[in-house]
């Protein structure tokens, strides 16, 4: 009997790469240590249950059909909010025309969706509450532990590990090999909060974009839900969550760095107890394979700071890459697993750059002048010139462009306007900027920084 597929961990990659494997009739099994989510009303892991998906995520899901499915469980963000103390907020356009937007989606419900879809086929078993706990790397035999601490061994034919940053199946490859294996942890950690809806049920603030709350030595990133709530993100120096041990240190911190937070959070204490803070971390490691038996995939291989909301995206852009990889060398897995590595580690690895530098601009240049006058310039150029001129951003959220090659042409962008002087195109965007700024259903756009 032939072994099937098995896929360590039902998360995004996880669930995608299943399906994906089961529309060319493989057989595939997949463990999962949490519960089956399909079971449990909201979000079964309690963090970061909001994710910005972008052109490349959008590209895997309409690969299998499911774009169209996801489309009623999104909110559209078309640009930045920038709140400022004392200040209307800042409205900062995603592009130059309605097709460049994020979509904001409830994790738990993309993950949902898509474990729903691979497991409607006969070839595919989703086991959850399966924790991998060893694998045997040459033999592609797992074993795993059941909730009550039984094990069992698993055959498979390869083994996929999509058990994202702090993945066991990376561990076990790698283990008294010759591999490189790079760990950064952000000082800065992560909590979750919610802005409820106002109490007639509508938004209490603009619903139809990603609200960013830039201030010294924080920040807060909202996405919006469908509910007309909004996903808050607050990202803190480590030492700093430690300081906020009381409800009055709560009151007071928010007071002095988001003044505007307390209004939208009426339950602000009790939320700020209830949830945890989360670790931010960058992995970069080499290989991603053991010969024929073991493939990494996702935040496994390449786990990046949220800062550019990129990490399921490229996850899901993995998944289409070992899919064609795996269709052009049929039967023969060490040559997909390598075709795959080479084709995707140079460009997640100027992913984990550019989320690291991405950090730097939510968090202390958004308000800057210059910069906003930079983006003008940039969107302003790529108006004129559509083909030959996008910005960074651009490439990054709204193409699949590989990153490395986008990073490229930026540079060439960025080398092109240091010798055109770019103050000159500066003062030309500033004049035109009202031209090309627009904010959601048709509001007036908040162009200047004053
Ligand atoms: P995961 O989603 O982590 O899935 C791994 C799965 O493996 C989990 O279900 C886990 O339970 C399971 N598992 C782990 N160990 C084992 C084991 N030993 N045995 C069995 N199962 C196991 N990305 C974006 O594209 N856009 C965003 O806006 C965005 N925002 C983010 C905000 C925050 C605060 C964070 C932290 C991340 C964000 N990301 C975003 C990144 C995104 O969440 C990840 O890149 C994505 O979830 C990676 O998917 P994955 O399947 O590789 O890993």
């Amino acid at each position: 009997m032939t072994r099937p597929v098995v896929i360590v961990g039902a998360g995004l990659a996880g669930s995608l790469m299943a399906l994906l494997l089961a529309r060319h009739g493989h057989e595939v099994e997949v463990y999962e240590r949490r519960p089956d989510p399909r079971l449990e009303p909201g979000d079964a892991g309690g963090r970061s249950f909001n994710l910005g998906m972008s052109a490349r995520g959008l590209r895997a899901l309409e690969h299998v059909g499911l774009a169209h499915a996801l489309s009623g469980r999104t909110v559209p963000m078309r640009g930045r909010m920038i709140h400022r103390p004392g200040r209307p907020p800042l409205f900062q356009p995603y592009g130059v025309n309605e097709r460049e937007i994020l979509h904001s989606v409830r994790r738990s419900d993309l993950n949902r969706l898509l474990i729903e879809q691979a497991a409607a086929y006969p070839g595919v078993r989703f086991t959850f509450g399966a924790r991998c706990v060893a694998v045997d790397r040459d033999n592609a035999v797992l074993t795993v532990a059941d909730p009550d601490g039984a094990r069992y061994e698993v055959k498979a034919g390869y083994v996929i590990g999509a058990d994202g940053a702090f993945s066991k199946v990376r561990q076990e490859m790698q283990r008294g090999r010759a591999a490189d294996y790079r760990q950064e942890f952000l000082p800065w950690g992560y909590k979750e909060l919610t802005i409820p809806p106002a109490p007639g049920g509508g938004p209490r603030t603009e619903i139809e974009a990603l609200h960013v709350w830039p201030a010294e030595g924080a920040l807060i990133v909202a996405h919006p839900n469908h509910d007309n709530s909004l996903t808050c993100t607050l990202f803190l120096p480590h030492g700093d969550f430690e300081g906020l041990a009381t409800p009055e240190s709560v009151v007071a911190f928010f007071g002095t760095r988001f003044p505007d937070i307390p209004e939208l959070i009426p339950d602000l204490v009790t939320e700020f107890a209830a949830h945890p803070v989360g670790h931010l971390v960058t992995i970069r490691t080499a290989p991603w394979h053991h010969g024929d038996t073991v493939v990494l995939l996702g935040d496994a291989c390449h786990a990046v700071y949220p800062f550019y909301g990129q990490g399921m995206n490229s996850a899901f852009e993995d998944c289409l890459v070992l899919d064609e990889c795996l269709r052009r060398h049929p039967g023969d897995m060490a040559a997909a697993f390598q075709h795959f590595e080479r084709l995707r580690r140079p460009h997640t690895d100027v992913l984990a750059d550019l989320s690291a530098q991405n950090f730097l601009e939510l968090r202390d240049r958004v308000r800057s002048p210059l910069h906003l006058a930079r983006r003008r310039v940039d969107l302003l150029l790529n108006r004129f010139f559509p083909r030959s001129w996008v910005p960074l951003y651009t490439m990054i959220s709204h193409t699949t462009t590989p990153y490395a090659e986008a990073l490229r042409r930026a540079q060439q962008q960025d080398d092109l306007l240091r010798r055109l002087g770019w103050g000159l195109a500066a003062g030309a965007a500033f004049a035109a900027g009202a031209a090309f700024h627009r904010i959601p259903r048709g509001k007036e756009a908040l162009t200047s920084d004053n």
